[in-house]
């Protein structure tokens, strides 16, 4: 009932949204750019409105031509040849995916396993498929006191095998992860491996932050580790790949047996995703590798981390730092507010953090998100030390944002 319940109450994306915020507040909040997808791309999506076809439905299963693209790209990556009609399925946004993949899989009180602190959607899309979240934490480094990295986040084994009943039908593991930006290393996923297949589980591989892993560290996709193929589905996205999240265009690709129920279902939710940016993404994905776009797409993004994370290392404030996705969570346990500050009523009933980061986007003027919501009820007062901050802003606006974090100190 509590689990509903919280996923009924506002969601932080709507509390923190910008059309609540002061105009001028420097938005690193949600996690959006504040730049256009590449040229080539739009021009693509262009040119498709202008195409009778490519303004109708596609099939559910997704427009050939993405499918195809997909195949293209992810197959070297996933060491097969993906068969484009069993094996890859479009997506109105990876969310709509993951969504698909509860309703198709989960029976009342089916157990999903997903490392603590989550992507904060998994718990509803679960509860509202009737299914039971189990989280299993993720540790930050025990009294750290300055900059760690997102690698030092760490689950323990035992708490993840304690975690596994007769009901347990899924884990959720989410590499590059949100909201911490660890990239689970090999020897991590092969102990997840190992135990979803000595419990004949699930696993959801939500990747969809696969292109930005810095500092030359490996993303291992779990898929490919001996025998995970068969119940692993990869999840992905070209809204964080290409600078588009409003595109709504995500895809699944897995074993038939799991790809043909998710179709059942996304056919039966939303019929299937918009064309004309289907069509522009399978353009994305054809032409980025000769284009060197994902490389030099990844080199900005480590420049716009670099900013956030010169600006924490001179002010001092602990922050982890991440070896994946665009997010940084800083430490936000020190920042003051008065207790009469004039909150609004949405972040009144929740935790500290929420407080902090309403306080920081009005008087400091950058937004964020609070943590506490990336955990369950009964855990939040974990989060609340947390404010994550996105980067995928351009260079300009960070800078100005670590001019206005001064104020912090
Ligand atoms: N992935 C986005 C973020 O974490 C949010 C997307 C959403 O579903 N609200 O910022």
């Amino acid at each position: 009932r509590l689990e509903t319940g919280r996923a009924l109450a506002e969601d932080v994306w709507s509390i923190f949204n910008v059309a609540n915020l002061p105009a001028d507040c420097i938005n690193l909040g949600q996690g959006y750019m504040n730049f256009l997808p590449p040229e080539w791309v739009r021009t693509a999506a262009e040119e498709a409105l202008k195409v009778v076809a490519t303004n109708h439905y596609s099939h559910p299963k997704g427009r050939l031509r993405l499918r195809e693209a997909i195949k293209k790209a992810y197959s070297p990556q996933l060491n097969r040849d993906l068969d484009v009609e069993k094996e890859i399925l479009v997506t109105s946004g990876a969310n709509e995916g993951q969504y698909s993949v509860f309703t198709a899989f989960l029976d009342k009180d089916d157990e999903v396993i997903m490392f603590e602190p989550f992507f904060d959607q998994y718990l509803p899309s679960v509860t509202f498929n009737d299914g039971k979240p189990v989280y299993v934490p993720l540790r930050p480094p025990a009294n750290a006191t300055g900059k760690f990295s997102s690698d030092d986040w760490k689950i323990n084994p035992e708490e993840l095998r304690a975690a596994i009943t007769p009901r347990t039908k899924m884990i959720i593991v989410n590499t590059p992860h949100n909201p911490v930006g660890k990239v689970f290393t090999r020897a991590e996923l092969e102990l997840i491996a190992d135990l979803a297949k000595e419990f004949n589980l699930l696993v959801m591989a939500d990747e969809v932050y696969d292109r930005l892993v810095f500092d030359g560290k490996e993303h291992v996709r779990i898929a490919n580790l001996p025998g995970m193929w068969e119940r692993t589905v990869t999840v992905g996205s070209a809204g964080k790949g290409f600078a588009a999240t409003g595109w709504r265009v995500g895809w699944l690709i897995g074993p038939e047996h799991i790809i043909r129920p998710t179709l059942a279902a996304t056919t039966r939710i939303v019929f299937c995703s918009n064309s004309p940016l289907q069509e522009a993404a399978a353009v994305g994905l054809e032409e980025a590798e000769e284009r060197g776009f994902f490389k030099k797409q990844l080199e900005e993004y480590t420049e716009r981390r670099q900013v956030l994370t010169d600006c924490f290392d001179d002010l001092g404030i602990p922050y982890t730092n991440p070896e994946g996705s665009y997010f940084i969570l800083l430490d936000i346990s020190k920042v003051k507010f008065p207790e009469d500050y004039p909150f609004p009523e949405s972040v009144l009933g929740r935790g500290r953090d929420f407080k902090a980061c309403w306080f920081i986007a009005i008087e400091v003027g950058v937004s964020s998100i609070p943590v506490s919501e990336f955990y369950c009820i009964e855990h939040a007062n974990i989060g609340e030390v947390y404010g994550r901050f996105a980067f995928c802003k351009d260079v300009d606006t960070l800078k100005r944002a670590a001019e206005r974090f001064k104020k912090l100190k």
